[in-house]
């Protein structure tokens, strides 16, 4: 079977944007097992010669922190179990929140090996936005722009060198 890379994070960050970044016009699954897993959508992917699975996460759009806490914390817990790579992403434009430093922790029990993206750095001058991101743990984060398809190719190499 083909090796996993999960793209976790809290709402609107760009996850959905980067997937489709990712899988170009290829078709994604949506699983359908009942429940909370139908909140996943699923597409092979291809970078460098290596064939991937790659999976979107938290696709229901919900309302109340509450609400948005524990569906984060689910679609966490559910790519710790099923993904091989996972991809924290987060938002240059918004910066380090208190979900981020949540998700962060789950990541870092888990031991899975992570790539940390910072979405939203839409040109060179915010460079400077990325910094507080290492202080999340993960290292160098990795600049990515979701609507300008900026970065992409270094984040998937990121995630490949770890599969
Ligand atoms: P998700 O909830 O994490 O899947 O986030 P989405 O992909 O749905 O994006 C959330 C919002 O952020 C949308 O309004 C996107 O247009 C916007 N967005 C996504 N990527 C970028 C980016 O690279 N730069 C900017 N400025 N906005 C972005
Ligand atoms: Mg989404």
């Amino acid at each position: 079977a083909r090796p996993v890379i999960a793209i976790v994070g809290r709402p609107n960050v760009g996850k959905s944007t980067i997937f489709n970044r990712v899988v170009g016009d290829r078709l994604a699954i949506v699983e359908d097992k009942p429940g909370v897993t139908r909140d996943r959508l699923y597409s092979p992917g291809e970078w460098n010669g290596r064939a991937f699975s790659i999976v979107d996460t938290g696709g229901i759009e919900i309302d109340g922190e509450d609400e948005i806490m524990k569906s984060v914390r689910m679609q966490a817990e559910l790519a710790i179990e099923e993904a091989d790579v996972i991809i924290f992403m987060c938002d240059a434009k918004s910066g380090v929140t208190h979900a981020d430093d949540e998700v962060a922790q789950m990541l870092f029990r888990s031991h899975k090996p992570v790539v940390l993206a910072v979405n939203k750095v839409d040109n060179q001058g915010r460079m400077d936005e990325i910094y507080e991101f290492y202080g999340l743990g993960f290292g160098t984060p990795i600049a990515v722009s979701g609507s300008h398809g900026l970065g992409i190719g270094d984040m998937l190499d990121a995630a490949i060198e770890k599969l």
